[in-house]
């Protein structure tokens, strides 16, 4: 899948690179809408992505992360080295590597790639709601913890909270979000309703949305209009 525009319910306005992925490589989400792109065979490097050349254009902001979760037990450290070595090559382009296990790539901090690169990571919500609905991926205070050390060695991030799901308060969740520092926070709703999701209601998230915009910017994701 070679680099493309994104629109819809992905990112709006970026370029999204597929390095890597293969049914069942991260499994960790119910909602993943991403198995209707993934082949039967096990997880894989993705070499046509690879083999893109990204030192013509203008300088983008690009998704690495659309094919399954960086930080997935199917990709090995040196997976991990391989996909961010590849990216470091095109340091005018902005990189936005994404995981529900952000504390991994803690292993990887001292890597050149954080000069033009961003970590994100998604928050649901501030409560564990529960596997049926949030799946197997690393605690959301696991998440923010590795975020606060990520954050704190200089590494510009970013959060999103995808699918977004009831929480406790709009004070206690802003409050967490805002512990990874985020630089811009997305607020996003399940794309697929593929699964019945315990959501908040409309003026919950709105309120939710000034609270964090008290700290940082605020981006509602296409699929959120209709909470908008
Ligand atoms: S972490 Fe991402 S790729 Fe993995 S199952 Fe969840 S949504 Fe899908």
């Amino acid at each position: 899948m070679p680099l493309r525009y994104s629109s819809g319910n992905m990112y709006e306005g970026i370029w999204t690179l597929s390095l890597f992925g293969g049914q069942g490589s991260c499994g960790w989400c119910p909602w993943c809408f991403k198995d209707r792109y993934k082949t039967r065979s096990k997880h894989h490097f993705i070499e046509e992505d690879f083999n893109i050349d990204l030192s013509v254009g203008e300088p983008k902001t690009i998704f690495i992360c659309e094919g399954t979760d960086i930080c997935s037990g199917a990709l090995s450290d040196q997976d991990i080295t391989r996909i961010l070595d590849h990216c470091h090559q095109y340091p005018r382009h902005t990189f936005w590597v994404q995981s529900k296990n952000p504390g991994r790539l803690l292993s990887f901090s001292g890597h050149g790639i954080w000069e033009h690169a961003y970590i994100g990571t998604t928050l649901e919500s501030d409560l564990e709601l529960g596997s049926q609905y949030m799946g197997y991926a690393p605690s959301r205070a696991d998440r923010v913890m590795a975020m606060q050390t990520i954050a704190a060695s200089g590494i510009k991030t970013y959060t999103t909270l995808e699918p977004l799901m009831k929480f406790s308060s709009t004070e206690n969740f802003a409050a967490m979000v805002k512990q990874c520092h985020p630089e811009f926070v997305f607020i996003g709703r399940e794309s697929m309703r593929r699964l019945e999701l315990p959501e908040p209601f409309r003026y919950e998230v709105f309120a939710l949305r000034a609270e964090i915009e008290k700290f940082t910017r605020v981006i509602m994701k296409e699929n959120a209009q209709v909470w908008m």
